[in-house]
């Protein structure tokens, strides 16, 4: 049995970035840039109006009364033109027509019979969006590796792009094993239970795959062996959930092992999850995760996130644990590492783990915040003891 510092290393080592790829800037979501992002056009691209009010030229810059040569609004090319004498109502976003100098907000005049009062002398350039006063073209507005996120993709829109270079999202297949299993929302005859890894699994990978597919297979190794003989080329990763312990319905390995996957390492002196799987066939990754709930999700979130996170471009993937008070007492045997289900307190200095720490107890991990660490050789963790702990961060940061 490996160590989990080896295990990370082991999948560190094969877990490589897929690749770059044009996709619709609208479809860029939570995606790594795999270029530098460059403006087209300047923003704002013409000088504009930030107010609804009234322009007025440069001459006219203390005249208390103008007459209306007319109205710009946004949308409009603008090209009134002001004689000395003029103003023009303009309304936000609006171009500023060649003769306007300033802007007096709405509020600062009064549309009169004579024309429209102003009740400001207005300074040169007031109230006026410069061209170019956001960015430049050619500005730099995005750099690579940066992670996409709903203002990128705005900024990116604004600068004139379409389409953006980003690094490839993993395709990725979950399966499931189990003939106790039953799907969610449908009736539970007397021995089964929920498919709830197949939902968490997909709730996990939202934002992580290019596109996800989930099968379920019943305990038929044929069945498994014609789907992933598919999988392997398909997939740039494969999760399996169940079957890869020591009972006699286990057989996701050896299943794998007659296709081909060559098995980097089975069995982490962890707890939850000792029975995880890590393998290889050509480019595709395979993690067989133990089917115990809390030990499917946290073996996922340990090893198959970081992994995954990599290939997509995550420059620094891997969790970075903080280190925290214990509070509370927790007894162990030497040997191997616990991740206890905890919270952390508001301040972020004590750690505290929760009640029902079995590998099936969803009701621990579903309010925990952090994994807190409970070294290889300790027996023992109590209220004060340093720990270091992981927080559980589901998304992609
Ligand atoms: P296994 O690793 O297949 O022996 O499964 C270990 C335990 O996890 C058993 O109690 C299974 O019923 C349960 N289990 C396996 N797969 C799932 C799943 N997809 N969703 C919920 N529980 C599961
Ligand atoms: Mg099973």
């Amino acid at each position: 049995m490996i160590t989990y510092q080896e295990a990370i290393r082991i999948i560190d080592e094969h877990a490589q970035v897929l690749g770059r790829g044009i996709r619709p800037v609208t479809e860029c979501s939570e995606y790594f840039l795999g270029e530098d992002v460059v403006a087209l056009n300047d923003s704002p691209p013409f000088d504009c109006s930030a107010v609804d009010g009234y322009g007025r030229r440069a001459e006219d810059l203390a005249s208390p009364i103008l007459a209306l040569a007319g109205q710009v609004r946004a949308g409009d090319s603008g090209d009134v033109r002001l004689q000395v004498g003029q103003c023009v109502r303009i309304l936000t976003g609006a171009p500023v027509p060649p003769d306007v100098a300033a802007i007096s907000m709405q509020e600062d005049c009064r549309e009169t019979e004579e024309g429209v009062q102003f009740l400001e002398n207005a300074q040169a350039g007031q109230h006026i969006r410069g061209a170019g006063s956001d960015f430049r073209q050619d500005d730099l507005l995005l750099v690579r590796g940066s992670r996409m996120n709903p203002a990128s993709v705005g900024i990116a829109v604004s600068g004139g792009h379409q389409r953006l270079e980003v690094m490839v999202k993993p395709r990725i297949h979950v399966i499931t094993t189990g003939d106790e299993l039953v799907s969610a929302g449908e009736p539970l005859n007397r021995g089964q239970i929920y498919n709830s890894n197949e939902a968490a699994l997909g709730d996990a990978l939202r934002n992580l795959s290019s596109r996800t597919h989930f099968w379920h297979c019943q305990d038929d190794p044929a069945a498994l062996k014609d789907r992933l003989f598919v999988a392997l080329h398909e997939e740039d990763v494969i999760l399996t959930v169940g079957g890869v312990s020591v009972g006699s319905h286990d057989y996701v390995k050896e299943v794998l092992g007659d296709l081909g996957a060559e098995e980097k390492f089975w069995r982490v002196s962890i707890k939850p999850g000792k029975p995880i799987y890590f393998g290889i066939k050509g480019k595709t990754v395979v993690f067989g995760l133990p089917g115990n709930p809390v030990s499917a999700l946290v073996t996922y979130f340990l090893f198959a996130r970081p992994a995954i996170l990599k290939m997509m471009g995550h420059p620094d993937p891997w969790p970075k644990p903080v280190k925290a008070r214990f509070e509370g007492e927790a007894r162990k045997n030497p040997g191997r590492m616990e991740f206890l289900r905890g919270t952390i307190s508001g301040d972020g200095s004590r750690a505290i783990a929760k009640g029902g720490q079995d590998s099936h107890m969803l009701s621990g991990l579903a309010t925990a915040n952090c994994l807190i660490h409970f070294p290889l050789e300790a027996t023992e963790l109590n209220t004060g003891d340093e720990v270091e702990v992981t927080m559980l961060n589901w998304g992609l940061s």
